[in-house]
């Protein structure tokens, strides 16, 4: 399994996963130009998608979902509040797919856990992605973490986790009040500390992959992701991968043999 970051953050989000030809889009928050732009830096073919999978009804992870599922006659997958509160936004999907927040399913030859948490939206999911040897864990938009959640999460062998905001930037920011208790709230973004409190919790041991993601571009730094994570886990922090916004990450592969 390999998996790639078009882009991450709130100016849109869309996330790759392959295995064994099975080509899997978590989110499209960006314009079918835009993602046809960024597939081409992963040599990736825009028809060879085989799914598009949504996590919630933000615009900066379902903006691009509708042209993008009709133009390449794409299959997508929700959950039925995701598409009730989306539908007006997304248009006609040309084969639409619900699955239910407490059960795993499969697309092709990948297993899909959905992970249910707290966030801002009608009935939002985050995902562990299996291919039968190894587990990615995809962890962003959610106000808190929960014992589910990180049961879930443990013992990935790569972990995307949301670090949206440094809780001291985002206080001292121009934000309005209320959209700094939205985001800091239990329904909002997990900040840095938030996230360290998580790596701390969970089982590490298999992770080969770490990637911070989500990050606003106003309330947080990479340098102060980087201190607050590699000081709560010791690790150093050229492991710690930041997703951008802007720039397409390189294709990380799954292998190591244990
Ligand atoms: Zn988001
Ligand atoms: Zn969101």
């Amino acid at each position: 399994m390999q998996f790639a970051f078009l882009g991450s953050g709130s100016r849109g989000n869309a996330l790759l996963v392959e295995h064994n030809q099975t080509c899997l889009m978590l989110d499209n928050g960006f314009s079918t130009r835009e993602t046809v732009t960024r597939l081409g830096f992963l040599q990736q073919a825009p028809d060879a998608i085989d799914a598009i999978l949504v996590t919630h009804e933000h615009s900066d992870h379902i903006a691009g979902v509708g042209v993008y599922a009709r133009r390449y006659q794409v299959p997508v997958w929700m959950t039925p509040g995701t598409y009730e509160a989306a539908r007006h936004r997304l248009g006609d999907i040309p084969t639409l797919n619900f699955f239910d927040p407490g059960n795993s399913f499969s697309i092709q030859n990948l297993d899909i856990t959905p992970i249910p948490l707290r966030h801002d939206a009608r009935q939002p999911c985050q995902f562990v992605i299996g291919d039968g040897q190894y587990r990615f864990a995809v962890l962003t938009d959610t106000g808190s973490s929960s014992a589910e959640i990180e049961s879930l999460i443990s013992g990935c062998d790569a972990l995307a986790l949301e670090c949206n905001h440094d809780q001291k930037m985002l206080q001292n920011s121009d934000y309005p009040k209320s959209l700094k208790q939205r985001v800091a709230g239990q329904m909002g973004h997990l900040d840095n500390d938030s996230a360290a409190d998580i790596l701390r919790s969970i089982d590490c041991s298999r992770l080969q992959y770490f990637v911070a993601a989500h990050l606003s571009e106003k309330n947080n730094m990479p340098t102060l992701v980087r201190d607050t994570l590699s000081s709560a886990t010791g690790w150093a922090e050229e492991t710690i991968q930041i997703a951008s916004q802007d720039r397409v990450s390189p294709w990380r592969t799954l292998s190591r043999v244990f």
